[in-house]
This record gives structure tokens, C-alpha cells and sequence, in this order.
């Protein structure tokens, strides 16, 4: 059975990957601040984004926008108008609710579903999700500033400083992770759902007629890219949405949905969206673009430029079309948590939490453990093994503040998929004397000089490495 997100929630507390955000006051309604190891976590599923996308393609440009931006941004792109959810009020308990998620709920004050309630629930209306604020000391209508409910806009409106600063063509792309804000009314399920988040987006331009095409490519690459970090193929499905469920301007769109609810009875009600990849047709290059838009009813008096394209060989001009893969690294990450939760007997038949998590995603690559904490040679050599590995941009540390057994078994349950273990022979000198098995040979010890164990996290098992390997050993398996 796959883990709920109550267990993983338990997790992040007690290790120090994700707590409630201001908890000594009481706390502030789902936000959420990343630990030690949730940082490194997150950090790396956002490292092996932007690796699969700005690095091994040659088709995209990165960038990381400003989240204050321009109010006419959000009068174009349509998120004045229309950025809202349907928020309707219960009569009976005074409780909130987004209409078209209502089964996600229960009724704050009688405990009892929503939908028990329906019938005394007030007509919808429509509640813009955009966070408000001033710019500047004055307060006034003119001073008036959005956070950014999305990081995309900013690629649209610098596509033409990216086509022109880096000499690209259509087909290329731009990708951008930043901090969204989104006013939910009901946000929930941990990190499932809150009003701040982060997102990793990606704008790809291609010309119509191709973009059937493209949608179908990345619909594929991301998808995989879940697959090759963990996440298991029962848990990630593809949505087609409806006809009915695309925004106005969308021609086509599909979700990666992940199995985020498993202990809910309703099959249908155990996924929901982990990425939507949409087809925004040429909506977005249009809506920005100086001048009357025919096609989106737009009269646009305020930008400085138009941006339509002109292909640099064929003198033809079009404005792009636009596939968006739009990924939440927050989603994401609470993901991969929950495929890589694992129990399994330890050896003295309790439970042992094993968290299974990919190397290159795991907030800890190596720990490094002497064998004894009171031997000073073994502290020094661990601590400098510690230090080289470190220093060369394997995430390592050192620990001995518990018996070698346990330093293991809290390994396990943090993802560290590596322990190196510094004992007598790794020092040249075989075991103490008071402990010394017959069987050390002084030949055979001097074989083992300068070599330590390395425990692996899923098979427990133990191989001898030359500290000099070292290095190698986990840059092979530590890259996805
Ligand atoms: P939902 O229907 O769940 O509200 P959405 O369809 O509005 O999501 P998009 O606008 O497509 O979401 O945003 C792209 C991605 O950003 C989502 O797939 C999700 O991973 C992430 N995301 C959106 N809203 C939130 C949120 N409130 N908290 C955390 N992540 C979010």
C-alpha cells in the first residue's frame, strides 16, 4: 500500500525536512517552512529540473523574473478579470468553500462532509486569487501591485529580450522556478495546496501547425523525467481534460496526476494534479502585443512593442505558439516523499522507516560514521573523509553521537543512500587488542589500510572501498 501524506507529514517533523511556519505563535493557516533537509531536498528536485531542461537540451533559456511586476501584466493577460475560483458560504456552519472542490473538505465547525450541507450553501461567486499589495509609500489605486500567482508571464513578456539578446529561433523555450502566491480559499493537504508555493514552468514557442506535436513531446518528457526520479509508474497517470474544463484560450490540455490521496475510498478521488501541460495556443504573445488583438478581442494601448515573430530565413511572421509544462516543485517534492516512504523489519524485527528517495534527490549523499567515537584517530580520518567529499560537492556529514547501529538506521529514515564506515582496519591497525579475532592476519590487515565499508540504504549490504575511490565511486552513482 502506498503511505497517506499524514504519515509523511509526521516525517518531515520529526526529521527536520518540513515544519509548520511560525509554530511558536500558534503558527499561520498551511504554510509551511523547509528544514535542513527539506532545503537540500527540494534544492535538489529543483537542481534535476533544470538539469533535464536548460541543461541536456539545447532548445531552452533560463531566467528568474522579478514576482512584483507591472499591474498591466495581469490587465493583458486576463488575471484581473478572471484569476477567481468559485467561493461559496455555508448558512448553516459560516464555513468557506471553493464549489468545485468541495469533497476535498469537511465543515470546520460540525465535522461532517460539505456536501452533507450543500443544500444551505449560498449561490457561487467569483473570488480573485490574487494576493495585493502597494508599491511604494503611497496608498492609492495607482500604487496597486499583484504577487505574481504565476511565474509564466514573465517569459512572455521578456520573449522578445531573449530572442534578441540570444539569437534564438522558433522552436525554443524558456524556463523559470520562482515563488508563486495564490489567495486559495481553501488551501490544505500539507504542502499539497498553499497559498505560497514555488513553480517550475516552462513557455515553449513553436510555430502553429507544430504545436500538436510539441504538446505531445513534453507531455512524454515530463512524465518520464517523474519515472527516472522515483516516482512509481502506478502513481502517475495522464488526464486528458475535457472540452469543458480548458481555459477559454486552450486547445488542448493534459495533467500528470499522482496518486496524493490513497487512503480515500473514492478511487476516481485519489489523484489529483501534479503538473498540467497545456497547448495556451497563441493567446499569451498576443494579448501582450501593441495594438488591436481580432482573434482575442483585445485592444492592447499599453505595451510599447508587437510580438510577432519573423522567421529569420523564410521572412515569414507569425506569433508563436505556446506549450506550457507547468510543474509545482512543493507537489513535486511531497511526491517523491511519498513513493520513496518504505518499511521494512530492522534486525531486531521493529519496524524501520527506509526512505528510498533517488541518490541524486536525497537531501544527504554520505555519512560518514567511525566505528567508535572515543579512538581519536578514527574521528580525525572520518572528519577528513567527510571534509574531501564535502569539498567537492558530495553532501556529506559526520556523526558519532550514537552506536553504529542506530547511526544507520537514522540514515535509512533520512534517504542518506551511502554510509561509509571508519574502523581499526581502515587505520592500518587491526582491531584493539582486547577485541582482536584470531582470523586478522597481520598480511590481511595491511590490505585493508586506507580501505573503509560503504553501506548501501536499500540492500544493506557492505562492500570494501580504497578511501582514494571514494569519489568516483558515488559521482557514478550519485548522477541520474
Ligand atoms: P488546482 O486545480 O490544483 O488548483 P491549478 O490547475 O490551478 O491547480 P496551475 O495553475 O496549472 O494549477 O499551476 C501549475 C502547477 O502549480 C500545479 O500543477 C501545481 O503543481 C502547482 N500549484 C498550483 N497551485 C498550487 C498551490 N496552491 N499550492 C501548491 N502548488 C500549486
Amino acid at each position: 500500500a502506498t503511505v497517506d501524506i499524514g504519515t509523511i507529514v509526521s516525517l518531515c517533523k520529526r526529521r527536520g525536512f518540513i515544519f509548520p511556519s511560525s509554530e511558536i505563535y500558534g503558527g499561520l493557516g498551511s504554510t509551511w517552512d523547509y528544514g535542513p533537509l527539506g532545503v537540500e531536498l527540494k534544492n535538489n528536485v529543483k537542481r534535476a529540473w533544470w538539469k533535464s531542461i536548460v541543461y541536456d537540451r539545447d532548445d531552452i533559456e533560463g531566467m528568474d523574473g522579478a514576482i512584483l511586476m507591472n499591474r498591466l501584466v495581469w490587465k493583458y493577460s486576463g488575471h484581473e478579470a478572471t484569476f477567481s475560483d468559485p467561493l461559496v458560504d455555508c448558512r448553516e456552519c459560516k464555513g468557506r468553500f471553493r464549489a468545485d472542490k468541495t469533497y476535498e473538505l469537511d465543515c470546520p465547525r460540525h465535522k461532517r462532509k460539505v456536501i452533507e450541507c450543500q443544500s444551505n450553501l449560498t449561490e457561487p461567486r467569483a473570488f480573485n486569487l490574487m494576493f495585493k499589495t502597494q508599491v511604494g509609500p503611497v496608498e492609492e489605486e495607482a500604487a496597486l501591485a499583484y504577487l505574481r500567482p504565476e511565474t509564466a508571464q514573465s517569459m512572455f513578456v521578456n520573449f522578445k529580450n531573449i530572442v534578441d539578446s540570444r539569437w534564438r529561433k522558433v522552436p525554443f523555450g524558456i524556463a523559470q522556478i520562482g515563488k508563486a502566491f495564490r489567495n486559495e480559499i481553501v488551501p490544505g493537504n500539507f504542502t499539497f495546496r498553499t497559498r505560497e508555493f514555488e513553480q517550475m514552468e516552462i513557455e515553449f514557442f513553436c510555430k502553429p501547425g507544430t504545436d500538436e506535436d510539441w504538446h505531445a513531446h513534453w507531455i512524454e518528457e515530463r512524465h518520464n523525467w517523474y519515472l527516472r526520479y522515483g516516482l512509481r509508474a502506478e502513481n502517475l497517470r495522464r488526464y486528458v481534460q475535457q472540452p469543458d474544463e480548458l481555459a477559454h484560450y486552450a486547445r488542448a490540455c493534459t495533467d500528470l496526476q499522482y496518486r496524493f490521496f490513497p487512503d480515500r475510498e473514492d478511487q476516481e478521488k485519489q489523484w489529483d494534479e501534479l503538473e498540467g501541460i497545456a497547448n495556451r495556443t497563441d493567446y499569451d504573445l498576443s494579448v501582450h502585443s501593441k495594438g488591436k488583438q481580432e482573434k482575442w478581442g483585445i485592444h492592447n494601448e499599453h505595451a510599447t512593442q508587437s510580438l510577432v515573430y519573423r522567421d529569420p530565413v523564410t521572412n515569414e511572421k507569425f506569433i508563436p505558439y505556446v506549450i506550457e509544462p507547468s510543474a509545482g516543485a512543493d507537489r513535486a517534492t511531497l511526491a517523491f516523499l511519498m513513493d520513496a516512504y518504505s518499511e521494512k523489519p530492522g534486525t531486531d524485527g521493529e519496524p524501520r522507516v527506509v526512505l528510498k528517495l533517488h541518490p541524486a534527490l536525497a537531501p544527504i549523499k554520505v555519512a560518514v560514521l567511525p566505528l567508535a567515537r572515543n579512538k581519536s584517530e578514527l574521528v580525525e580520518k572520518a572528519k577528513a573523509i567527510k571534509a574531501d567529499l564535502q569539498r567537492h560537492g558530495i553532501r556529506a556529514v559526520y556523526d558519532d553521537t550514537a552506536a553504529i547501529g542506530k547511526l544507520y538506521a537514522r540514515q535509512d529514515e533520512i534517504g542518506t543512500p551511502f554510509c561509509v564506515t571508519v574502523d581499526y582496519d581502515t587505520l592500518g591497525i587491526g582491531k584493539p587488542k582486547e577485541a582482536a579475532a584470531a582470523e586478522t592476519t597481520p598480511s590481511s590487515a595491511a590490505a585493508l589500510t586506507d580501505t573503509v565499508t560503504v553501506r548501501d540504504r536499500d540492500t544493506w549490504e557492505q562492500v570494501r572501498i580504497p578511501v582514494a575511490r571514494l569519489r568516483e565511486f558515488f559521482a557514478e552513482r550519485l548522477t541520474a
